[in-house]
């Protein structure tokens, strides 16, 4: 076993060149083939690739798809972020443990079967969903949950599991994937038609019009943060560097956001030529995909676009004629860790590091992926970047508003008829995307995922744009009888997991805000928590190093300020009682001592 595992890690490391820089796909490599990275794995990547023991384990550690211990040849992730559990996630994952007669967090005993919950898997609209190593399973219930646990404990390979497959690429060879790309609405420039060579005019351009073009077009970033695409070239061909990098981030972890799994499946070479474009603008020569691994269902069909763009000379040396112009791109795959979707984080976890964010500045323009400058931008942004070299600045900024040109993409899910992927355009009201969704009664709406806010029927007449409602794209809709407080606890669980640790009010201050805000649902707050949560929760934001920390408490703060009579009614003063202190708690461990229960219970 261990002579195999020295050659088979030597193998691994020699195929990615014993760069220490590749140590992500290393270690993923180690993991599917040994179902762990164990010490003496870690030791001998190592040694292979000049790299410190510990350096190995830290980032083994700090993934939640890596493992030192042996875990199943079989991983069953059953998706609980917060669409997924309004549907049934639990129930489903109950289901999975009895038949495999295992909780959830368990092994079987023959070492084969692994369950656990994970915190999203990007198809909120097809909830509750599950993945299976890299087999995903939509729109499940308890039922078929004890048919699959039965077939994979008779020995069922996980991949057979599938064989109604969804729409348009996922039923290709390359996917044959149950999930539906659920697209409600097509808009013209993400989901419209296009063909490898439509961006072709970029090669008629100087690197300086192209990005006058996107400025031109006042494009702005899709991820959420809304900053100009043009500007960020601008700053990244100024720096100097010995190499220049695109980093397109595919890491979409926001529960509730889906659509870049929509945009990867059907219009990857829209994607890749925006890429291309950025490379040509900025003087780069090396691009990165940045593909998050619940989404490795998607690899082959990527690696398979990427391929075709080098046949056809869109890609590779002198890029489509344009003398000197060499690029390409590969695909780096992620291992489960939200925080990566922050682009310092990214750039760490491409470099085979913890995706510890980094301090700023220096920014990623003037010294990004090894030490380099470099452009992150997000699998919208190059799409729209592609479309407007296409059509022109002119034709793209006729859609929208004059602050955020163009369209969105929404992806909406939770309480509604029609979840799925919309194409809007940038300005249209909350209600109205509510409409085409099919939504009734509703009561709120999550807006931009756990980092974005909670809003009320008050503010269903804002505009989804960068000036007003902003989101990256997640939509979530809560609809009657939903418990507004017990999601948002549901939100703030999902930022203490990913929380990566390294800063004291993120790590600390988030279960300090749960603890208190989970007080006050079990009915023992006190009115003074509200002023407690408002003041941790400012602390937490202002203080903490990278964007997930200072967005963390917003699910705390947007239902403070939007549904402040449900903490209220919660925190009532009980005629002089202490409605924290709980009597039964307190005496607890003196009953234990005496050997008896008192007769206040
Ligand atoms: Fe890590 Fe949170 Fe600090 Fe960001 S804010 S660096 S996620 S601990």
């Amino acid at each position: 076993m261990s002579e195999s595992l020295e050659s088979a890690i030597r193998g691994i490391c020699g195929s990615c060149g014993n760069d220490r820089g590749r140590l992500m796909d290393i270690v993923r490599a180690v993991q599917e083939q040994f179902g762990c990275v164990d010490g003496r794995a870690m030791e001998l990547i190592a040694a292979e690739v000049g790299a410190r023991r510990v350096e190995v384990e830290g980032v083994v550690s700090f993934y939640a798809f890596l493992s030192d211990h042996p875990t199943g040849e079989v991983v069953i992730r059953v998706s609980k972020c917060v669409p997924c559990l309004m549907n049934g996630a639990r129930r489903v994952a109950e289901a999975f443990a009895e038949a495999l007669g295992i909780e959830v967090g368990q092994t079987t005993a023959d070492g084969r079967i692994t369950l656990e919950y994970t915190p999203c898997i990007g198809m909120c609209d097809q909830s509750p969903a599950v993945l299976i190593n890299d087999t995903v399973i939509t729109y499940l219930g308890t039922d078929r949950a004890r048919r699959i646990a039965e077939k994979l404990l008779a020995g069922a390979e996980p991949s057979r599991l599938v064989n109604k497959f969804g729409d348009g690429v996922n039923a290709s060879d390359l996917v044959r994937s149950a999930v539906h790309n659920n697209v409600r609405q097509a808009g013209p420039f993400v989901l419209g038609p296009f063909a490898a060579g439509d961006a072709r005019r970029a090669a008629s351009m100087t690197p300086q019009e192209v990005i006058r073009e996107i400025k031109t077009a006042r494009l702005r970033g899709r991820g959420g943060a809304g900053f100009p695409t043009g500007m960020k070239w601008d700053f990244t061909r100024a720096a100097n560097g010995d190499g220049k990098y695109v980093i397109c981030n595919a890491d979409e972890g926001e529960p509730g956001t889906f659509k870049d799994r929509v945009i990867l499946t059907e219009q990857a070479d829209l994607v890749f030529a925006g890429m291309t474009i950025a490379g040509y603008a900025i003087g780069a020569e090396q691009g990165i995909l940045y593909l998050r691994a619940e989404y490795a269902y998607l690899r082959r069909h990527l690696e398979n676009v990427l391929r075709q763009r080098r046949e056809a000379g869109v890609l590779g040396e002198n890029v489509a004629g344009v003398e000197g112009f060499t690029f390409d791109i590969r695909i780096q795959m992620g291992a489960g860790a939200y925080v990566c979707g922050e682009e310092t984080a990214l750039i760490s976890s491409c470099e085979g590091l913890r995706g510890d964010p980094k301090n700023r500045p220096p920014f990623p323009a003037q010294k990004g992926y090894r030490g380099q400058p470099t452009t992150v931008n997000n699998v919208e942004t190059f799409c729209c970047v592609a479309r407007i070299i296409q059509h022109g600045a002119g034709w793209f900024s006729e859609m929208g508003s004059h602050g955020s040109p163009g369209t969105k993409l929404l992806s909406v899910s939770g309480d509604c008829s029609r979840p799925g992927v919309y194409e809007l355009p940038f300005g249209i009201k909350l209600s109205e995307v509510l409409k085409l969704a099919g939504a009734e009664d509703t009561i709120a709406v999550q807006v931009g995922g756990p980092s974005g806010r909670m809003v009320g029927p008050k503010d269903f007449e804002r505009s989804i744009c960068y000036d007003d409602l902003s989101t990256g794209g997640s939509i979530i809709v809560l609809g009657p009888g939903r418990d507004l407080l017990k999601i948002a606890s549901e939100f703030m669980e999902f930022f203490i997991e990913e929380s990566c640790g390294y800063c004291t009010p993120c790590r600390v201050g988030n279960v300090l805000l749960k603890s208190r805000l989970d007080r006050i649902i079990a009915g023992k707050g006190e009115p003074d928590d509200l002023e407690y949560l408002e003041q941790l929760a400012k602390t937490v934001k202002t203080a903490s190093r990278c964007g997930l920390g200072q967005t963390s408490p917003n699910p705390i703060l947007s239902t403070l300020e939007n549904f402040r009579e449900l903490y209220e009614a919660k925190v009532q003063p009980a005629n002089g009682l202490q409605r924290s202190f709980d009597l039964s708690e307190a005496l607890a461990d003196a009953e234990e001592a005496a050997g008896r229960k008192s007769v206040h219970a």
